[in-house]
């Protein structure tokens, strides 16, 4: 007999009774609603996707709230405006029910795409009842049978395990929807993408994100020695955040680490750039570096992140040399996310080894190629897996590759949600109207919201 130990992921155990309950549907699956993993903007899509066409469906959410990946950045302004960040389907419900639309060119922070969107979406009464927050989904599997097993696999209920409240829960599903992002899982500082033990260690010191340097966190980094790394928008956000805190705060030591060749790499085209705003932008951390407000370390590839007596200590190699930065309070790091698998081990996926996005999508999002704005739309076919009725969509779908768009999310759950209602012409039909420089826009007043690229993260 199975050890019902078996079952159990992480910290909870699964009860005699919770077991029983689960095992109750032994029939086919087609009868259970679709289950969507994390109720982000794709999520939310995909439950009002679902919802129009009157399928049923639950969704799991960690966080206490809808959007709550998008909440730990709400004090960033977005780059596209309202009108691409709104899913269609979504828009409708939202509509019937009342909901009096953004000015659409205008451009949300997070915390503004949370509580004038997320939130009315997740509490339109086609929604809410199906929401389970504070439900960690621990992981994903075919009831009372392995990936190994072939037979009648595609008929089985798929069951997911998680963690609600602290309590151990399963829930089974005719089809699953993994929209579970990649914001929570940063890759880290050191160059060879290896998180490494002294790293790991030093976690009370190091910020994953972006952090709100002159709101709730300017404590943090008033007068300190900072070492922010990364080469993109990200990273230049904190930075110019932490030049604005310099002024007020001058002890406050700013250091720039990046494996670009060239620091001037990082500046783009300053007043030649096809974007102006991107150029000013670039002008503006020219500016901070020449008059020594902001030191730049580049080409710096970091080997250890370690503890030392007078603060963190990176090693590293600059242009062949190994040389070491010591006596740093705090790091901020930008260096990209990546997808966590590890809930869908016991799926049959296709993942592409270099970007860990799903396996068809490579080609068409390969950042090294595209931007944005010149990924081809793409819905169900591309997406569809090995296992047959699970699906990898949203920011995660595209792993590791940091040129996702909410509208290339919108289209593919609608493609997805078509194909799971049977309608498999609309599901075929896939469109996307982007302008080719991305969605984001390039008429921003204030330095922080000016882009890095023509993408928007
Ligand atoms: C700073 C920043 C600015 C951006 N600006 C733009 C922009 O201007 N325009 C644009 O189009 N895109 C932008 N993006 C890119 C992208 O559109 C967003 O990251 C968007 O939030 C991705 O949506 P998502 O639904 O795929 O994932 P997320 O928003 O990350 O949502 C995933 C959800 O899943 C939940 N979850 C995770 N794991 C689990 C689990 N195991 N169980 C249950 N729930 C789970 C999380 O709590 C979260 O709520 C930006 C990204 C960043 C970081």
């Amino acid at each position: 007999m199975t050890n019902q130990n078996d079952l159990v992921i992480g910290c909870c155990t699964p009860k005699k009774n919770e077991i029983e309950k689960s095992s109750q549907n032994n029939g086919k699956a087609r009868a259970l609603p679709v289950a969507i993993i994390g109720a982000g903007p794709v999520g939310l899509a995909a439950a009002a996707h679902l919802a129009s066409r009157g399928q049923s469906f639950i969704l799991l959410e960690a966080g206490k709230q809808a959007g709550a990946n998008i909440k730990s950045w709400g004090h960033i302004r977005l780059f596209s405006p309202w009108r691409y960040n709104i899913d269609k389907a979504a828009a409708s419900l939202l509509s019937a029910n009342g909901w009096v639309q953004p000015q659409m060119e205008a451009l949300p922070t997070g915390e503004e795409l949370v509580e004038h969107y997320l939130k009315p979406l997740s509490s339109l009464p086609e929604i809410k009842p199906f929401i389970h927050l504070n439900t960690k989904v621990l992981s994903v599997g075919r009831k009372d049978t392995d990936k190994m097993k072939t037979a009648n696999g595609d008929e089985i209920p798929f069951v997911i395990h998680a963690e609600q409240n602290g309590e151990y829960k399963t829930f089974e599903s005719r089809a699953v929807i993994d929209a579970a992002g990649t914001w929570g899982n940063p890759n880290p500082a050191s160059s060879s993408g290896i998180w490494l033990a002294d790293e790991r260690e030093l976690k009370e010191k190091i910020f994953y994100g972006i952090p709100d340097v002159l709101g709730s966190e300017q404590q943090r980094y008033r007068n300190k020695r900072v070492a922010v790394v990364g080469g993109g928008h990200s990273a230049i956000n904190a930075l110019l955040d932490l030049a604005a805190l310099k002024e007020s705060c001058p002890e406050t030591e700013i250091l720039w680490i990046m494996r670009r060749n060239q620091v001037e790499d990082a500046y783009g085209g300053e007043e030649k750039d096809a974007l102006e705003a991107r150029g000013r932008l670039g002008s503006k951390i020219h500016q901070l570096v020449d008059n020594g407000q902001v030191e730049a370390f580049t080409p710096f590839r970091i080997q250890l992140v370690k503890e030392s007596e007078t603060g963190i200590e990176l090693i590293g190699s600059q242009n062949g040399k190994q040389i070491s930065l010591d006596g740093i309070d705090e790091m901020i790091v930008n260096t990209g996310n990546r997808p966590d698998f590890s809930i869908i081990s016991e799926l049959r996926t296709s993942i592409d080894s270099a970007t860990e996005s799903a396996g068809s999508l490579a080609p068409l999002i390969d950042p090294n190629i595209h931007s944005c704005g010149t990924v081809r739309p793409h819905g169900e076919k591309e997406l569809s897996q090995p296992e047959k009725n699970f699906y990898i969509v949203g920011s995660k779908s595209y792993g590791r590759a940091p040129t996702f768009l909410m509208a290339t999310g919108y289209e593919q759950v609608r493609s997805v949600a078509a194909y799971l209602s049977g309608d498999f012409a609309a599901a075929e039909k896939v469109e996307l109207d982007l302008p080719e420089t991305g969605v984001c826009s390039v008429n921003l007043k204030s330095s922080i919201e000016e882009p890095a690229s023509s993408c928007c993260n």
